[in-house]
């Protein structure tokens, strides 16, 4: 194509409306911006610029890879790599004729198409209306048409879309849905309780989507259980960063407090404590990052530590509040969702979880929380706690 070399292509990028209005808008736009440059930036350089409701990004070589990339980025409803124009008839018609060209190649049986062309004038003062844009470039495109096209407003498979804006006319003809959600960093900071299962990292995507920033706590039971289960956590971390630029993870040892309640607490009610120090260890990282949530991959019922009982006592162990965006997910729904995030097989390598230690053969179902306040006293749990923290490993991960 000749202008691939002269007019190197863009993405336009549609966000979701809604969410901006107010004074929230000039934040949000801020941070879907910074959002999408880094990420588009793993792929190739480029610029990215804000006009009225969209944002343009400008790589410098592989547009349709940034585009791709882009589906990941939160805040973002849709992208299409597009070409830009300058506002003349003649200029659209001719770079329209191409972008056509380019799409067909995507239908390779010879039957006719149903096409259209759709016109969107955010410039109200261009003088020609949305409609007889349409029909002028339809027009133009005479050839191509007898052979190949046929009109179809209602149910077109193929459409070429030209967008009039004050700078420039931007003509594409595909559209890639993006993630939807909110920008990550636009609603706060949260703290995952991250384990090398299925559920939670599938907890964490769903905070991010909805604007919150995640920072990641891991706990881990060396020497019973050995650092391919770090590094596993780690790989989950970087797989899941390709949603928020930059991760940070605290990996923080666990044995001590383990063998401590193990050593001096009801058997039934050990999981249950476990889970109640991971919860006060999370809330005092949580106050270090200036975080206001922690995140768990929990789902009512799904197993024993899970009643309403045991997540009642659980999530008392601290003031911090607790989010568990699949409470009310099955498995299947929650497996599902790995799989669309990349989590999944990573998740189902097989490496033991520190809450395998030491399990109780008959674990509590119906927890009393004066019961696990009870069994916490008298053998140094907040010291046990304290050294935890000053030991834990703090890995960021770009
Ligand atoms: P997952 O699939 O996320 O491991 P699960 O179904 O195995 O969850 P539990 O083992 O009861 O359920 O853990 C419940 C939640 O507690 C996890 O989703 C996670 O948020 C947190 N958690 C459990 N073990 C750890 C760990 N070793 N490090 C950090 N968080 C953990
Ligand atoms: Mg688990």
């Amino acid at each position: 194509m000749t202008t691939t070399k002269t007019n190197p292509g863009l993405v336009l990028v549609r966000y979701g409306e809604l969410a901006i209005k107010g004074k929230n808008r000039f934040e949000f736009e801020n941070a879907l911006r910074r959002n999408i440059h880094k990420a588009a930036n793993e792929i190739a350089p480029c610029t990215v610029t804000k006009t009225r409701g969209r944002m343009v990004v400008r790589p410098e070589r592989r547009m349709e890879r940034v585009a791709r990339r882009l589906q990941e980025v939160f805040g973002i409803a849709s992208v299409s790599p597009a070409y830009a124009a300058e506002r003349k008839i003649e200029s659209i018609a001719a770079i329209a004729a191409e972008e056509l060209a380019r799409a067909l190649e995507a239908f390779p049986n010879p039957d006719p198409i149903r096409f259209r062309v759709s016109t969107r004038r955010a410039d109200k003062r261009f003088p020609m209306t949305s409609q007889e844009m349409n029909v002028a470039v339809a027009e133009s495109l005479g050839p191509a048409i007898e052979e190949r096209l046929v009109i179809d407003l209602k149910n077109p498979e193929l459409q070429l879309g030209i967008e009039l804006r004050e700078e420039a006319a931007y003509i594409f003809a595909t559209r890639l849905p993006g993630p939807g959600g909110l920008p990550v960093g636009t609603l706060g900071r949260g703290i995952c309780l991250l384990s090398g299962g299925i559920d939670s990292p599938v907890a964490a995507w769903m905070m991010m989507k909805r604007g919150c920033r995640v920072i990641y706590v891991s706990f881990h039971s060396a020497p019973f259980i050995g650092d391919s289960s770090k590094r596993k956590i780690e790989q989950l971390v970087r797989s899941l960063s390709r949603f928020q630029p930059k991760s940070r993870l605290y990996s923080v040892p666990f044995t001590d407090i383990q063998m401590a309640i193990r050593d001096h607490a009801p058997e039934s009610y050990r999981t249950v404590l476990y889970r109640r120090q991971m919860q006060k260890i999370a809330a005092r990282i949580a106050r270090r990052e200036k975080a206001g949530c922690l995140i768990t991959g929990e789902s009512l019922g799904q197993v024993a530590s899970q009643t309403m009982e045991n997540l009642t006592c659980i999530g008392a162990a601290t003031s911090t509040p607790v989010m568990q965006p699949l409470i009310g997910f099955d498995k299947q729904e929650t497996i599902d969702l790995a799989q669309k995030i990349g989590t999944f097989e990573l998740s189902i390598i097989p490496e033991p979880d520190c809450c395998t230690v030491f399990m109780p053969s008959r674990p509590i179902i119906r927890g009393k929380l004066e019961e696990c306040e009870a069994a916490e006293e008298g053998y140094g749990l907040p010291e046990l706690i304290d050294n935890a923290l000053a030991n834990a490993d703090r890995i960021d991960i770009d």
